[in-house]
């Protein structure tokens, strides 16, 4: 295991449970999309290949690139938090640095934003306050 030296602020218990929650919200995701058939992916693909391939990161993050609307954002958002898990960044508001919390998180496991700033977005547009860097993605 290496250190970025961030603080963790899961235990690795929490930070297993979370990962499991994130995952299965992105395997009922993928399942949607393919049922809408919104991803050209998958008729190059047979249906053996189908059924394997479902549930890898690749094909997921694959998948989330070609997808547009609501389930790819959602995508997206989970496999940034599955990343910031990964970084022990996860669960920081991305724009004022504080814990999202837990209840938040238990709602929207990918959520990037704690209440208040997601909020202060929504009353403005959606953008973040100045000073803050705009990521597109954010929940
Ligand atoms: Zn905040």
């Amino acid at each position: 295991m290496s250190s970025n030296g961030n603080a963790k602020r899961l235990d690795a218990a929490k930070e297993a449970e979370v990962r499991d929650a994130l995952l299965a919200e992105r395997a009922v995701l993928a399942k949607q999309i393919r049922v809408l058939g919104k991803t050209s992916l998958v008729s190059t693909r047979s249906a053996g290949e189908e059924l394997a391939d479902v549930g890898t990161d690749d094909f997921i993050r694959e998948m989330e690139l070609s997808v547009m609307g609501e389930e790819g954002k959602r995508l997206a958002l989970i496999n940034t938090a599955l990343d910031s898990l990964d970084a022990g960044s996860y669960g920081v508001c991305i724009d004022c640095d504080k814990e999202i919390s837990d209840g938040r998180l238990r709602a929207k496991p990918y959520a990037r934003l704690c209440i208040d700033c997601k909020s202060v977005r929504e009353q403005n547009n959606g953008l973040p306050p100045e000073g803050v860097s705009e990521e597109e993605l954010v929940e």
